[in-house]
């Protein structure tokens, strides 16, 4: 998973990023609010974990602009002060969980596997008549079904998860192929005219939609 991490705890952030990084993940540190929200505006990840009490401000407001904006990473705040209305702030700002401090990495790794689960637990994408069942990796459109590879599919579920929302190729480079380099020549849009000869093509409406310059979006657009 792509994990960032955002606290301004040298000792701590070094700790979770090297933890996290011998469990497979790959890890970005913030130190601040500010540096959270550059991060989270330049890059997809998997998973938030959040400190509250940040130089600049409350980790937990990068939850809440994430919310705000339809994004439902799932997100874990940390947190020195274990009391009740602080608990129930974080869970209110669209926190999935929290973690008192100090707590124990394979409690934070079992947290982090359960927040996850939970979040993919919807399990069933649908944008408009299209449906994208990431348990089963099937994909139906007006109840037909559809043929992907396994790259399209993840180029479908990643743009399933953030509908509505436009995304780059830089972004979608970074979820889908795991690199910044594009390993071809115009991969991305490669592999939308792929899905779009499969998932739009023949299908009433068109729900991948480009925005020139910028990236693509899949939507239902009212006509
Ligand atoms: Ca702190």
């Amino acid at each position: 998973m792509r994990v960032l991490v955002v606290e301004d705890e040298k000792k701590i952030a070094g700790f979770l990023q090297r933890g996290l990084e011998e469990e497979g993940h790959r890890v970005t540190v913030a130190g601040d609010v500010a540096g959270g929200r550059l991060a989270l505006e330049s890059g997809a990840y998997d998973l938030v974990l959040v400190d509250r009490m940040l130089p600049d401000g409350d980790g937990l407001d990068l939850v809440r602009a994430l919310r705000r904006r339809k994004d439902q990473t799932p997100a874990i705040c940390l947190t020195a002060r274990d009391r009740v209305e602080e608990r129930v702030a974080g869970l209110q700002g669209g926190a999935d969980d929290y973690l008192v401090k100090p707590f124990a990495f394979d409690e934070l790794l079992a947290r982090m596997d359960a927040v996850t689960r939970r979040v993919r637990g919807a399990d069933v994408l649908e944008v408009g008549d299209l449906r994208v069942d990431v348990g089963a990796r099937r994909v139906t459109r007006a109840g037909a079904d559809i043929r992907l590879t396994a790259r399209e599919f993840d180029l479908l579920r990643y743009l399933a998860e953030h509908k509505g929302r436009v995304l780059g190729r830089t972004r979608l480079l970074e979820a889908v192929w795991e690199t910044t380099h594009d390993p071809g020549t115009n991969t991305v849009d490669v592999y939308i005219s792929y899905l779009r000869s499969k998932v739009d093509k023949g299908f009433g409406r068109p729900l991948l939609h480009t925005i020139r310059g910028v990236g693509y979006v899949l939507e239902d657009r009212p006509r």
